[in-house]
């Protein structure tokens, strides 16, 4: 709804007097004679601030009036506090968004798709046939140009007849002519139908900042940042980009370099990890094995499941032996019931049936199969009795 208070941003305190007002869960609903708070429409979010001191928690219309939430009952006079900072953060990234959408309109012929302040940063979605990093500094040249110049931004309230003159922009079968209508002028740039709050003049915006942009299936969506937000932004970022060059004791511009100088140090580490870890898994087979029985039980707890199934195949592949391993983690295990190709058992058949028994979820070939569930010493037990059997078979 038109609230001609919307027309001046810095309108931020207004004494007025309670109209009516009800309770709902424990909260305040009142509607006040007059009111500065912006509701959310059009892609700008609702104002937020005080009343009484007392913060403002939410805000609708509700037939034709506006509602204002608070956890406290508000008493006459009602004296309303707009935040400021809020409100102008949303009017610069929103009049920027004016100012960006029309030349890529005009000069492109990029229709507007969607348009989203985010809290970091703010996008558009703009239908591009094909754009790049050229073409966007074009066009935040010239945005940032028209920012120098500090153009007026006008608004009124024109007719039907008035408005349809100035727009370019077909609004579409749904759009309500019989409303009141409220034009915002960038004069010699840009004629919109629109009821959100703007900046008075360009130089309000600050600046633009394109980051970044992608193909979407109707066009690009372009991220940007404008006004507070762009400094919002740039403290935010430095701060992390800070403290990684600390942490990596480098400049921060050469923490890309070094991240990727770090990343190959680990691979190499992890390669020359793995060399010793099989040189280990080869002494601990060969001690394992030395034994007379062709049947091996072990069970195992510090091991990760991968290095136990790596143990497993190193000596089922250079012994010929024949293996029910059990790892231990938690309350969990891991079985591994395996051989060497020489030996006459199947793997999947004793697996089957010791899992049939102890609830294993599992399976594999006869060569090689594995599987988990809950550890008890039954199945300890049961595994070790099972070697022994065969064993002495
Ligand atoms: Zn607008």
């Amino acid at each position: 709804m038109l609230n001609k208070h919307y027309d001046n941003l810095f309108e931020v305190e207004l004494d007025t007097m309670i109209k009516k007002e009800k309770t709902i869960d424990n909260q305040y609903h009142t509607v006040f004679n007059d009111t500065l708070f912006y509701v959310k429409s059009g892609g700008m979010e609702s104002d937020r601030g005080f009343i009484n001191n007392e913060e403002l928690l939410d805000i609708y219309v509700e037939d034709n009036e506006v509602w204002h939430v608070t956890k406290s009952k508000l008493n006459d006079p009602i004296h309303i506090q707009v935040d400021l900072n809020y409100r102008l953060f949303k009017s610069q990234i929103h009049s920027a968004q004016h100012l960006m959408c029309t030349i890529m309109n005009t000069d492109y012929h990029a229709k507007t798709i969607m348009f989203k302040t985010g809290e970091l940063e703010s996008e558009i979605e703009m239908g591009f046939d094909s754009l790049n990093r050229d073409i966007l500094n074009e066009i935040e040249r010239k945005c940032n140009e028209h920012i120098r110049e500090d153009i007026s931004i006008v608004i009124s309230y024109p007719t039907k007849e008035e408005a349809l003159e100035n727009i370019w922009e077909d609004y579409g079968d749904d759009f309500d002519w019989n409303t009141q209508l409220r034009s915002v002028a960038i004069p010699g740039i840009d004629y919109d139908l629109c009821a959100c709050i703007h900046v008075p003049s360009l130089r309000y915006i600050q600046g633009i900042k394109f980051l970044g942009y992608e193909k979407t299936t109707r066009g690009f969506k372009i991220s940007f940042v404008a006004g507070s937000q762009l400094f919002d932004y740039i403290q935010k970022h430095y701060d992390v980009f800070h403290e990684a060059s600390k942490s990596l004791a480098i400049a921060q511009l050469e923490i890309n370099e070094s991240i990727q100088k770090l990343f190959q140090e680990k691979k190499d580490l992890t390669s020359s990890l793995n060399d010793y870890k099989q040189k280990y898994f080869d002494f601990l087979a060969k001690d394992l094995c030395a034994t007379p029985n062709t049947y091996l039980f072990e069970e195992f707890n510090s091991m990760d499941i991968k290095s136990f199934q790596q143990l497993c195949s190193t000596i089922t592949n250079h012994y010929d032996k024949g293996i029910i391993f059990v790892l231990k983690i938690d309350e969990k295990c891991h079985v591994v019931v395996a051989k060497n190709k020489s030996i006459d058992i199947q793997a999947n058949e004793i697996f089957k049936s010791i899992a049939q028994t102890y609830e294993l979820k599992g399976g594999g070939n006869p060569v090689i199969s594995q599987g988990g569930g809950i550890y008890s010493s039954d199945l300890v037990n049961h595994c070790k009795s099972l070697i022994n059997k065969m064993n002495e078979a």
